[in-house]
C-alpha cells in the first residue's frame, strides 16, 4: 500500500495535522510537534494529545503513516559542548512528545560540523547524540533524512547515512528518509527510470531498503548537484514526473509516508491525485 501525503501545518493544534492532512485527499501526513523556529515550548496537553489521537482515528491515520518532522535549530553534531548539549536535550524532547501522540518516527537532518570538525569526526558525534537519545526514550524510531548538502550540512552521501548507522547500537529503532530534492541536488541523478534504476541499487547496496522509513517528493528548482536545496511543484523543476511515476510504482516503496514538502502547498491536492493514479489507486 502506498501512504501519500504532504508536510501539513499544525498551527493552533497538533490536532488539526490529520484534519488538514484529510482535507487534501491525503493517506500520509508530516507534521511539527512544536514551533519548528524556536527552542522553547510548551508541553502537549492531555488534551490534544487525546484530541490528536481521536482525529487520526477518525481520519483513519495509523503511526506507520506520519512522519513527524523535528526543530531546524536541532544541530546533533554540533562542534561546541553546550550548543550540543542544548541540541540533544530538544531532540530528546521531540521523541518524547512523538511518543506522547502515539507516533513511532521522528524525522530529523543529521547535523553540521560549521567547519570546525572533519566529517567523520562530526558524524560520529551525530551517532552518539542519537544513541543517547534513544537510551533515554521509548518506542520511536530517529529517521535520518538525507540532505543537500548546504553549507555544512552532514547526509549528503549514502555512505554518511551507512556511518551513522553503523554507528547506532539500537538497529531495530534507527532509519533514514530520502528527500528526491536532496538526492538530486547533491549528486544522484533521478532523471528518467534508468537514472532512478541505478541510484536506488546505489542506496539498496550502501544502506539497504530495510532503513528506508519514509521518503520526501520534491522536485527541485536547483540543477543536478548543485548541493543547493529549493523544492519544487512535482514536473515543475529539474527532476519531472519520471522519477515520482518511478516510485509510486516500486514496492520497495510501500507501506512508508511519502510525503509532499512541495513549494506551492494549493497544488496538494492535484499531486496528490497525480501520485494515487501512478500507484494504481484511484483518487
Ligand atoms: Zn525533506
Ligand atoms: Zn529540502
Amino acid at each position: 500500500m502506498k501512504y501519500i501525503g504532504a508536510h501539513v501545518s499544525a498551527s493552533g493544534g497538533v490536532f488539526n495535522a490529520p484534519l488538514n492532512a484529510v482535507e487534501i485527499g491525503a493517506t500520509a501526513f508530516a507534521l511539527f510537534t512544536k514551533n519548528q523556529k524556536q527552542w522553547k515550548s510548551s508541553a502537549l496537553t492531555e488534551e490534544a494529545i487525546a484530541k490528536f489521537k481521536q482525529n487520526c482515528q477518525q481520519c483513519h491515520f495509523n503511526p506507520e503513516q506520519i512522519l513527524p518532522h523535528d526543530s531546524y535549530l536541532i544541530n546533533l553534531g554540533h562542534p561546541e559542548t553546550d550548543k550540543l548539549e542544548k541540541s540533544r536535550q530538544a531532540f530528546i524532547d521531540e521523541l518524547q512528545r512523538c511518543r506522547q501522540l502515539g507516533l513511532i518516527y521522528l524525522n530529523f537532518h543529521p547535523g553540521s560540523h560549521l567547519k570546525q570538525l572533519d566529517e567523520t569526526d562530526c558524524l560520529s558525534r551525530i551517532a552518539e547524540s542519537i544513541n543517547l537519545a534513544l537510551q533515554q526514550t521509548n518506542g520511536v524510531t530517529a529517521v535520518i533524512e538525507n540532505t543537500a548538502g548546504q553549507g555544512s550540512n552532514l547526509g549528503y552521501r549514502f555512505e554518511h547515512l551507512a556511518q551513522l548507522i553503523e554507528q547506532v547500537d539500537d538497529k531495530e529503532r534507527v532509519g533514514v528518509c530520502l528527500d528526491t530534492c536532496h538526492t538530486f541536488v547533491s549528486g544522484y541523478d533521478l532523471r528518467g527510470l534508468e537514472a532512478c534504476e541505478k541510484t536506488f541499487a546505489e542506496f539498496e547496496q550502501v544502506v539497504g531498503f530495510e532503513y528506508l522509513k519514509g521518503m520526501h517528493l520534491n522536485d527541485s528548482k536547483t540543477l543536478y548537484g548543485s548541493r543547493v536545496d529549493r523544492h519544487a511543484p512535482l514536473g515543475a523543476g529539474e527532476i519531472g514526473w519520471d522519477c515520482f511515476k518511478y516510485i509510486l510504482a516500486d514496492d520497495r516503496f510501500d507501506d512508508i509516508p511519502l510525503i509532499l514538502e512541495t513549494t506551492q502547498p494549493e497544488l496538494w491536492p492535484q499531486e496528490i491525485a497525480a501520485l494515487k493514479r501512478f500507484s494504481g489507486l484511484s483518487s
